[in-house]
């Protein structure tokens, strides 16, 4: 078994420990050293590769601990129109992009921005037809609320004058009763990405996991936990388990369970997850899949007012949460009994007091355990008292600074109004209370790229419009904090801390090299940063070109 020798590095070995260390070594995937190079070198003795990393930063691969794998490989394989500040420069990406790819039966596009549109000004399919007018234009707007399509979509969606509009939403019309090729939320979901959803192939959908994978592994994620685990992504992932036996790296999955209100249809659900689960652990093991809990949506987003907030939005709304406790304390706990780590998405201050309510439930009926690992997803808004329970139940504050970028928080404090626009994303407040903590993206609701998000983490400035004033910069992360809880805070969220997420001997050797410290750099440097290696077990997954 050859032993390799990583040296001349500063590593950053992730749980809290100030060790020095230059150097370690991996055998068989394994770490098997960790410290100064004259240590490491003594332990592997004669014989080993040995690798100058000429005073590069190693740290443990990053936990993206708030995926959606398989949403980002199909983002990433659409038209990127982020960066897009007209229609007109919309237009020229769907036209070059039409001119490398002649034969496409679809253009499917994503991220535009509503303020490429004049005052009054709304997106239209003749907007899209004057560049592509004979195959489907589909392009999702940047919150993903929305679709802007062309007349070719329309029909091969089958919208027509007659067509009613969804309960939730709306195919908006001109004076004539015509629709105009902009869907709104219900009407963008039932039609322009069921459709999308309809006409992609298996290898359509191989290919979106293929994308996901290799995105994340260059910028040095060697984990994810997917958060809204289903049907259809299992079947992907079981046909890569098949052909290849494993993944590029290791996915913990919390299966979406959806709202029904009806206690028996809601616990039909939790039997088709433990039959999944189950199922990957006798044919795989737990080593690259592992469907460890469910997931909870308890409220909206506080853009769109459907957050579940104590007190009213700004505009006198109240929308109370999608699971109220009546269902949701019942089903908690018959996860939490069959050992599935719950998972709760609660933005707004009135969502995470129900999730520590299911905490508490579980605690009370099945008793303590410590490897129970409750997590709580975004926590944009969140009372003093919450921040408390978390602390004292040893729950996951699991959010991403990449959801606060300064450049998409105008209308965010709009509908919280005063003063609550002033108190969002307290993460000192997690960090004082001592509340473990494991940072994400998202993605692709956010940019996915790790230091993006570790800029936002530690500076509190805007990755998208860097010229913006900070928000709350009395909130950021150091560095090292930041980095922990990019590495370790997320192998410990799912109860892996033992196996990744700190650079010790004896752990699977998944680490990153990067050109740079961000402890002691410019924080600008992070920005588009992206690993120059990537190791899984040991062996390259992302060498930089
Ligand atoms: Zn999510």
């Amino acid at each position: 078994m050859t032993t390799t020798v990583y040296r001349n590095a500063t590593v950053f070995i992730g749980d809290g420990r100030p060790a020095p260390a230059q150097a370690l070594a991996v055998t068989d995937g394994r770490l098997v050293a960790v410290g100064e190079d004259r240590t490491v070198a003594a332990i592997a003795g004669e014989g080993a590769r040995d690798v100058d990393l000429g005073g590069a930063f190693v740290t443990p691969g990053i936990t993206e601990s708030h995926a959606h794998m398989l949403m980002l490989g199909e983002a990433l394989d659409k038209v990127g129109l982020r960066d897009c500040g007209s229609v007109a420069e919309v237009q020229d990406r769907l036209r070059s992009a039409y001119a490398r790819n002649p034969q496409t039966p679809r253009i499917q596009g994503v991220s535009w921005r509503f303020d490429i549109f004049a005052p009054g000004q709304r997106p239209t399919a003749a907007m899209l037809d004057a560049v592509v007018d004979d195959v489907p234009v589909i392009l999702d707007a940047n919150d993903l609320h929305s679709a802007w399509v062309n007349s070719a979509a329309l029909e091969a969606m089958g919208i027509t004058d007659d067509t009613p509009n969804p309960v939730g939403g709306e195919i908006v019309r001109d004076d004539e009763g015509h629709a105009t090729g902009f869907l709104l939320e219900t009407a963008a979901v039932q039609y322009a990405w069921a459709y999308a959803e309809a006409v992609a192939g298996e290898t359509d959908r191989d290919r979106y996991l293929d994308n996901a994978f290799s995105a994340y592994l260059r910028t040095g994620v060697t984990a994810a936990t997917d958060m809204a685990f289903g049907p259809g992504d299992l079947s992907v992932f079981i046909r890569r388990l098949e052909r290849d036996g494993r993944l590029p790296f290791p996915v913990t999955a919390h299966w979406m369970l959806t709202a029904t209100g009806d206690r028996t249809a809601d616990l039909a659900q939790v039997a088709e997850v433990l039959r999944a689960r189950e199922e990957i652990a006798r044919r795989w093991g737990e080593k690259w899949l592992s469907i460890v809990g469910v997931k909870f949506i308890l409220d909206g987003v506080i853009d769109a007012c459907t957050a579940a907030m104590r007190d009213p939005y700004a505009n006198g709304e109240a929308p109370g949460p999608i699971w109220e406790r009546e269902f949701a304390l019942p089903i908690a706990v018959a996860c939490d009994a069959e050992g599935l780590q719950l998972a709760m998405h609660a933005i707004g201050d009135e969502a995470s007091t129900i999730a520590l309510d299911m905490v508490e439930a579980c605690v009370q009926v099945n008793g303590p355990r410590s490897s129970r690992r409750p997590r709580v997803e975004h926590l944009e808004y969140v009372a003093d008292d919450t921040i408390a329970r978390m602390a004292a139940l040893g729950v996951t504050a699991s959010m991403q600074p990449v959801h606060c970028d300064p450049a998409i928080l105008d209308n965010w404090k709009a509908q919280l109004g005063e003063p609550r626009s002033e108190a969002g994303f307290p993460w000192h407040k997690f960090r004082a209370a001592g509340v473990p903590i494991a940072l994400g993206t998202d993605a692709p609701t956010a940019p996915h790229e790790s230091f993006d998000n570790l800029f936002i983490a530690t500076t509190a400035r805007s990755v998208l419009e860097p010229a913006r004033d900070a928000y709350r910069p009395e909130r950021v992360f150091s560095p090292a904090e930041a980095l922990e809880a990019l590495t370790f805070g997320g192998a410990r969220a799912t109860g892996r801390e033992h196996e990744f997420g700190s650079l010790q001997a004896g752990h699977r050797a998944n680490l990153v090299v990067w050109d740079f410290d961000p402890r002691c750099t410019e924080p600008a440097q992070l920005i588009g940063a992206d690993a120059a290696l990537t190791l899984v077990d040991g062996e390259v997954a992302h060498r930089r070109a």
